[in-house]
């Protein structure tokens, strides 16, 4: 199997380099990406910029061993939830129920049989990938719900102070959704809202990023884009949209947004947002199906 950009993302944390070679072997021929930390202090520097799917840790290692960097995860909200496999030359039963005590998925003792490890792999990244979906995406519409589309623009503001390129969010607003609601009924307004996040999905660009972030309300993030573009990509968006046809008597229903770009309009999330809302009550209040961007 061929690794690709979506291929599911494995942290080896070993000071041996041999074993992080085997290791690599074995899931790289499954299609699973493998990246290798000398020791958990390294491990901790890596988790500021990268969310692997899976850590397999090493306990005997320098600086900070196998249970001092499983400690340290286990005080972080987001890091304690990432599975977490020990496989270690300590084999002895009182290693396994320490280990097993630190809320690890599995203990594997070294040394290792290949298959055995790789389908114990397969089988939490599999059963984690189910769990991924029910924690990060929307239920009715299958966008990012808003926790995970803020976790996103949070590392992509990061990125913006340090690469210094701008991005920038549309902020968009179903226009007169609640009388789709009061006329139609909630059914109705729950599958115009499902049929226009598979417009956007399916149209936004492929560095683009969408979430619902409250009733008909939704942020779509573009990443490394300056305003100009943003407004331009915001607005094929609305025309398509505007095009969508919603029952047999020809309803259509149409989008107002708003655009805010960091750094110039601000540079964290509350401060886009605000800016983001103003320009989209602008865009409200001049008549609708508009895309208008922050002064
Ligand atoms: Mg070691």
């Amino acid at each position: 199997m061929q690794i690709s950009e979506n291929s599911p993302t494995v942290l080896v944390v070993e000071d041996d380099p041999n074993i992080v070679h085997m290791v690599s072997i074995i899931l790289n021929k499954s299609g699973i990406k493998t990246v290798g930390a000398r020791d958990g202090e390294h491990a901790l520097e890596m988790l500021n910029q990268m969310m692997p799917n899976l850590i397999i840790s090493d306990i005997m290692m320098p600086n900070m061993d196998g249970y001092a960097f499983r400690r340290e995860l286990l005080k972080r909200d987001e890091a304690r939830l990432i599975p977490f496999f020990f496989l270690s030359a300590k084999g002895k039963p009182h290693d396994i129920v320490h280990g097993m005590e630190l809320e690890a998925d599995t203990y594997i003792p070294k040394p290792f049989e290949p298959d055995v490890l790789l389908a114990k792999v397969k089988a939490v990244l599999r059963r984690y990938s189910h769990l991924n979906e029910l924690l990060q995406y929307d239920a009715l519409t299958k966008v990012f719900n808003r926790r995970t589309l803020e976790a996103n623009l949070s590392a992509e503001l990061n990125r913006v102070k340090r690469y210094k390129q701008p991005s920038s969010i549309m902020l968009l607003d179903l226009d007169h959704f609640k009388n789709i609601n009061d006329t139609y009924g909630h059914d109705f307004g729950d599958m115009v809202l499902k049929k226009i996040s598979s417009a956007l999905l399916e149209n936004m660009r492929d560095t683009d990023y969408v979430g619902r972030i409250g009733g008909e309300e939704f942020v779509l993030v573009m990443p490394n884009t300056e305003k100009k573009t943003g407004v331009l990509a915001a607005d094929r968006l609305r025309e398509i949209i505007a095009r969508l046809v919603f029952d047999t008597a020809g309803l259509h229903v149409t989008i107002s947004a708003g655009i805010a770009t960091a750094p110039e309009d601000a540079e964290d999330i509350e401060g886009l947002m605000k800016k983001a809302d103003l320009a989209l009550y602008k865009a409200k209040d001049s008549g609708r199906n508009r895309v208008l961007a922050a002064e």
